[in-house]
């Protein structure tokens, strides 16, 4: 291979916007059009892989590609029944998040694992599923779907499913209520323990940096307020997530300050009140584009 690294993406699906738009914040410029199987990033050497997500994590094994974009289901499900050895995540990215649920007819009798004893369970993720019921001590049959696994239990293929879940709607749709969440997922970046060689390593290390920078201004804001000085001990209690405020002093009022500061948690209408109650006067929360540290 070149000397310019290659990221494995989800070429179309619930994956695949999301990933453009993180790679995009960490300043790649590329284009995804029509059937090719690789996107060349205009502004650095890297190149994407476009193809489906069930095949990321082998391709990173086997070295076809240098790290890849996947979601955890994905990932957990190859790492028990395919020869991934030496792939791990490196990041948890923070997007496509879904649930990996147990779910059955809403009406019917099962209800909880234990009611899955001698009961038939239809999946895509036989690996997980099969842990799952082994580490709760659950006899149960696994039969694997590669999809429209929520119309088994209607057709009489299973009792139960082992599925996706994000909003719920489609399990209801089916008459499905899920009981059980069997794995908490979210997008992942994922690489070999393979050397990638000077050249592309330190690629790598720039772009992780990046991708770094990206997922901690998520859900990061900027205060800016201005406060009685007596104040500031108060206030910065208050403050979200955030290190020592910057202290400005204001104009020729000895008295009031402006206090800004990075704000690591969500801030809430909540903490404006709360602010507001210990003086705070004209608040301003901004949205943080980028960050580095
Ligand atoms: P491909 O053609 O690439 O194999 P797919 O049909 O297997 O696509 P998608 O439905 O696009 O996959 O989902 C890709 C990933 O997006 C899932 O493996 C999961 O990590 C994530 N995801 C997020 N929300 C959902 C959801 N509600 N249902 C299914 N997957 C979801
Ligand atoms: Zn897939």
């Amino acid at each position: 291979m070149s000397g310019r690294l290659r990221i494995a993406v989800q070429k179309k699906g619930r994956l695949a916007d999301e990933s453009f738009a993180m790679l995009k914040k960490c300043g790649l410029k590329f284009s995804v059009r029509g059937d090719g199987l690789l996107a060349r990033v205009k502004n650095l050497p890297i190149d994407l892989l476009l193809v489906r997500d069930d095949d990321i994590p082998n391709f990173v094994a086997n070295g076809a590609s240098d790290i890849g974009l996947v979601g955890e289901n994905v990932f957990a499900e190859e790492k028990l029944t395919a020869s991934i050895a030496g792939v791990e995540i490196i990041r948890r990215l923070g997007f496509s998040r879904c649930n990996l649920c147990l779910a059955a007819d809403e009406n019917g009798p099962i209800q909880t694992l234990k009611d899955l004893n001698d009961r038939k369970i239809a999946t895509s993720y036989p690996g997980i599923l099969t842990a799952y019921l082994k580490n709760n001590n659950i006899d149960a049959q696994c039969t694997e779907m590669k999809g429209a696994v929520e119309l088994a239990p209607r057709i009489n293929i299973a009792d139960a499913i082992c599925d996706l879940v994000s909003s719920g709607a489609t399990l209801e749709a089916n008459g499905l209520r899920a009981f059980e969440t069997i794995l908490e997922s979210e997008a992942v970046l994922i690489k070999s323990s393979a050397d990638l060689g000077r050249e592309k390593q330190d690629i790598y290390d720039r772009l992780l940096s990046r991708i770094d920078g990206v997922i901690r201004s998520q859900g990061s804001k900027y205060i800016m307020l201005n406060a009685p000085r007596s104040q500031i001990a108060a206030i910065s209690k208050i403050l979200p997530g955030s290190d020592a405020p910057t202290i400005i002093p204001l104009g020729t009022d000895d008295d009031l300050v402006a206090m800004q500061a990075v704000c690591t948690e969500a801030v809430f209408w909540e903490t404006l009140e709360a602010l507001k109650e210990n003086g705070a006067r004209s608040i301003l929360v901004l949205p943080i584009e980028k960050m580095m540290s």
